[in-house]
């Protein structure tokens, strides 16, 4: 522990957010860095607790104490050093990790946490700066050769990890550009596209090829590219949306927040209209923008409508509002249930909870309200909370644009999932279990969402370079890689 009594002189410090009024005009990242010595004031704030639960609250295991204590003592390279032990692409995760960590921190018991993604941020971004990130090579080559297909964060850090272990690693993506919902999905102003580029740099001078606009099961057999490979490791993510199967649906308007997104993210990279909306451009401008769904996805959606120039945008949610406070000594450690506000609704939206839509109603084919219900959530016979709709409790919503981002059911099937013939779990994923991430197919590994179903990047990172391991030791009968 760099200072014992760090925790009790220094109160918390985060980074904080650009003014809305800019926020709302601009793509570019939010998100201002403290300076180098409030940041180690902030590093000096851990106490190095006897069980660090940070490190359990962590999905890749941050070992966070140790680089708090390197960067209190002004060690930024050996702070970096540790960081990438255990994490691939720390300036992702110090971006838009929702930072389980922090909850888990032991001075989160009084709201007051180790400013621990802020920390891992500046580390990795001093890193780049100072030019000390480079190609890491491996000490000898293999004569094996494994596939990835997804450039997403679990496929990005599976390949990462492969090449590193010495074997020829070539990373297929269906998408024009690399990166999974990294690219298209979030949006530039909470995670700027170069990130993902200067990594690619890195990963292509470790010995990754990258092969985009090839959808393996549809442009390139699946069948082919086994023939080709050792081993392949399916990371193609959860991309199947949740519909709203309601009367109306089929109105134009309405529309799934994955068409939206990366209509946005192709016109910030420089596309032409053409290219970032080949079936047709979806846009907020002059708008009443209705976002279904709460979670990360809606909130990408308000900031872009926001940003598009929407003229009211109003985000719903079926659940019931939850507290404003969570029960700490009920649920600390863990991930609490309680209410956020993402920068995102700051910069204005309406927030409504416990609704359900109904149906969609329109004018010449194209919608403009939204039929609506408000619900009460009581427990069923059976103890679980059951929804139960309020009579008379109808409204009308006026609605020129919606959004569906009510999450995603799973992997789409068609094509390479079919293809492979890989068993499925209950929930619809490829089954593979987190000790060898083998499929019910031989050779054929999964990591990431389309194994886990919709989750976080960290998750997808963990799951990559877990699941390297495993085809690494698989090739090789031992593995140094770790898990
Ligand atoms: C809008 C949105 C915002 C989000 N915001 C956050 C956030 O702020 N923080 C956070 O932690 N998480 C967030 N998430 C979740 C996070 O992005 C995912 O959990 C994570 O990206 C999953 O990584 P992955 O590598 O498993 O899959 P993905 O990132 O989905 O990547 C899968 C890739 O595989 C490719 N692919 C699929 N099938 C094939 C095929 N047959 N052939 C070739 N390529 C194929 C796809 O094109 C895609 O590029 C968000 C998700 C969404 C949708
Ligand atoms: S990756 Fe996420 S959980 Fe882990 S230390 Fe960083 S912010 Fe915390």
């Amino acid at each position: 522990m760099g200072k014992p009594t760090g925790f009790l002189e220094f109160p918390r410090v985060e980074r904080s957010y650009q003014k809305i009024e800019l926020r709302r005009r601009s793509w570019k990242e939010l998100l201002q860095p403290l300076p180098a010595a409030e940041l180690q004031r902030q590093a000096a704030r851990c106490m190095d607790c006897g069980i660090p639960f940070c490190h359990d609250g962590c999905p890749v295991n941050n070992i966070i104490p140790q680089w708090n204590d390197l960067v209190y003592r002004d060690d930024w390279r050996r702070a970096l050093t540790v960081l990438h032990s255990t994490n691939n692409f720390p300036e992702f995760t110090g971006r838009i990790c929702p930072a389980p960590c922090e909850a888990a921190c032991t001075l989160n018991i009084d709201d007051n946490p180790v400013t621990i993604k802020t920390i891992e941020c500046a580390i990795v971004d001093r890193g780049w700066e100072e030019g000390w990130i480079a190609p890491v090579l491996p000490p000898k080559r293999t004569d094996k050769r494994v596939a990835v297909v997804g450039s997403g964060p679990a496929g990005l850090a599976c390949a990462q990890q492969l090449a590193r272990a010495g074997h020829s690693v070539t990373l297929f993506e269906k998408s024009d550009r690399i990166g999974g919902l990294l690219r298209y999905g979030i949006p530039g102003f909470k995670l700027e596209k170069r990130l993902i580029d200067r990594r690619a740099e890195q990963m292509k001078e470790e010995g990754v090829v990258f092969r985009t606009g090839i959808e393996i099961g549809k442009t390139v057999s699946l069948a082919a590219v086994l023939g080709e490979f050792d081993a392949l490791v399916m990371a193609g993510g959860a991309e199947w949306s949740r519909d709203l199967p309601v009367p109306g649906r089929e109105l134009d308007g309405i529309h799934f927040a994955m068409d939206y997104l990366p209509q946005q993210n192709k016109r910030e990279a420089g596309d032409s209209e053409e290219k970032a909306a080949p079936q047709g451009s979806i846009t907020a401008k002059g708008k009443h923008v209705v976002v279904i769904g709460g979670g990360d996805t809606g909130s990408d959606c308000i900031g872009t409508a926001v940003r598009q120039g929407a003229l009211s945008i109003t985000q719903l949610e079926i659940l019931s509002k939850p507290p404003e406070k969570e029960d700490k000594p009920l649920v600390w450690p863990y991930w609490p249930l309680k209410l956020r506000t993402s920068s995102s609704q700051e910069e204005g939206c309406e927030r409504e909870w416990s609704i359900l839509t109904k149906r969609a109603l329109g004018e010449n084919g194209r919608v403009s309200a939204l039929e609506c219900a408000r619900l009460d959530w009581a427990p069923g016979k059976e103890g679980r909370l059951e929804m139960r709709e309020i009579p008379g409790s109808e409204f009308l919503l006026k609605a020129d644009l919606v959004l569906l981002a009510m999450g995603f059911v799973g992997p789409v099937r068609a094509g390479m999932v079919e293809e492979s013939g890989v068993a499925l779990d209950l929930r619809g994923n490829v089954r593979a279990d987190t000790a060898d991430y083998k499929t019910s197919v031989a050779k054929i590994f999964a990591a990431g969402d389309m194994r886990r179903g919709q989750s976080l990047v960290v998750w997808a990172i963990r799951e990559g370079r877990q699941c390297a391991r495993a085809v690494d030791e698989t090739l090789m009968g031992e593995s140094d890689l770790p898990r």
